[in-house]
């Protein structure tokens, strides 16, 4: 039994950590999704909730065909020991997969294989972009699978998002 882990705020979950985890699923019998950040909420930079995003992840890998577990993380603060934080939260696994700098080099010092996914069209695959669409008004539906836009539809994200980023 391979597991593989892949840890990300998903704020929001779009095309390209999709791309990514239909890629993983082709290489291990289960998959690890950690929800970074999970208590953060209501903010710019963070504004859906852990339990939104296990919704937009479970939906939307719903026909992965490839088991996996969706599991909030909290921040601790102190990254000297967050790996056993996160591994203290998560089903065993034996590899990390992240292209982030600081979360490889945690892993690699926790003597835990890394691999670095490839980036899918990174310029407009990324969470920063779409929300700053979404504050727009500009295009962003194409750019996370369709049940996210349900979710987001169903929680009205988008007008959170556009009240929580205003200036008083
Ligand atoms: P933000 O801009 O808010 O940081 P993000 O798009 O980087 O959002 P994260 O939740 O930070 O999304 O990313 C989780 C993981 O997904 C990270 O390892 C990140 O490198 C990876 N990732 C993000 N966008 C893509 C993409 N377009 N293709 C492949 N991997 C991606
Ligand atoms: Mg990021």
């Amino acid at each position: 039994m391979r597991r593989g882990f892949y840890i990300g705020r998903f704020q929001p979950y779009h095309n390209g950590h999709q791309s990514v985890l239909e890629h993983i699923s082709r290489e291990v019998d289960e998959i690890v999704i950690g929800i970074g950040s999970a208590q953060i909420s209501h903010l710019p930079d963070n504004p859906f909730t852990a339990g939104e995003r296990v919704l937009m992840i479970t939906r939307a890998l719903a026909s992965l065909g490839c088991p996996f577990y969706v599991i909030p993380i909290e921040d601790i603060l102190r990254n000297a020991l967050w790996v056993a934080h996160v591994q203290a939260m998560t089903p065993p696994f034996d590899l990390c997969y992240s292209s982030n700098p600081l979360v490889m080099q945690l892993f690699k010092e926790a003597e835990i294989t890394v691999q670095s996914p490839a980036m899918y069209e990174r310029e407009t695959l990324s969470g920063t972009a779409i929300r700053s669409r979404m504050i727009n008004g500009e295009p962003w539906k194409n750019l996370v699978p369709p049940v996210v836009v349900q979710v987001l539809d169903e929680i009205d994200g988008v007008e959170r998002l556009r009240q929580i980023s205003q200036k008083d």
